[in-house]
């Protein structure tokens, strides 16, 4: 058994990319898979809490945008609206398989005091006791530089670690990290596994992020950096194949499996936080 089955309490990320069109609108059958699969990784035991971008993104669709505003009203107000629409698509989705969804919205003064450290585990507990699966994100709409995570690889890997997860999955618009860009080099190669993250993995990571998000590989090797060293196991897979989390789980190599540092820091994962 490897990590990934054994994992109990899991965190999965969807980026914006994943979730709509080039026009800004819901991509609906991949969403519709990602969710059947989610719930059935439920059904199997598993509890899942999903942080999920796109509310910028669909709010652009939404307003008929023509294109991702640059200024900071304009991208609130889109999150306002985006994050109706996905919240609404959710719950409906996730309702034909019999769960209930819950939304957490966050900004980072939450993990700059301890109080409210505190009030947000107690919350994703709760939530997580009363068996729903909660749905993150950040919360656009009042989020400003000072309090932002600024990219949701970032944000998830902080709920990983309130939430003493045991693994975070990273779905991407990408198959993992490669030895250099895919799009541009015929010779890159995917990387299975990465036991250390150390300069040269950094380099490899610089690039370019996608037109609908926030993220590229770099803010993902950051997200890993933050996990691993919280001992939670990482993996970067391709959100159009949603299969993919099957496999993983199933104990099958796929994507980059970014392995935890053993000792070090705290435990994220050694179930003080679980009843
Ligand atoms: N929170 C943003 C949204 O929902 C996405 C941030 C990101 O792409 O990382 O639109």
């Amino acid at each position: 058994m490897n990590c990934f089955q054994n994992a109990r309490r899991i965190v999965v990320k969807i980026g914006s990319s994943t979730l709509t069109h080039k026009s800004g609108h819901i991509n609906i059958r991949r969403m519709e898979q990602i969710v059947k699969v989610l719930s059935d990784i439920r059904n199997s035991g598993k509890e899942v809490i999903l942080v999920s971008s796109g509310a910028i993104a669909v709010g652009v669709g939404k307003l008929g945008l023509r294109e991702r505003p640059s200024d900071t009203a304009s991208k609130q107000a889109a999150a306002a609206v985006g994050q109706c629409e996905l919240m609404y698509l959710y719950d409906k989705m996730f309702a034909e398989y019999n769960h209930n969804v819950s939304q957490v919205l966050m900004t980072r003064d939450i993990i700059e005091s301890e109080q409210r450290k505190q009030n947000a585990v107690n919350a994703f507990r709760r939530l997580i006791d009363f068996g729903t699966i909660p749905i993150v994100n950040e919360n656009d709409t009042v989020a400003v530089e000072e309090i932002e995570f600024g990219d949701n690889d970032t944000l998830s890997a902080v709920v990983a670690k309130l939430t003493c997860a045991d693994v975070l999955v990273l779905m991407s618009d990408i198959d993992g990290l490669y030895s250099g860009n895919p799009r541009t080099d015929p010779a890159a190669t995917l990387i299975p596994r990465v036991e250390k993250i150390d300069q040269t993995i950094e380099s490899i990571a610089q690039g370019a992020g996608s037109s609908r998000g926030t993220g590229g590989m770099i803010t993902k090797i950051h997200a890993a950096r933050l996990a691993t060293e919280a001992g939670i196991d990482m993996a970067i897979i391709n959100g159009e194949q949603p299969q993919q989390l099957y496999q993983l789980f199933d104990g099958e190599g796929v994507g980059t499996h970014f392995v935890a540092v053993p000792n070090c820091g705290e435990s994220a994962h050694d179930g003080s936080d679980r009843e």
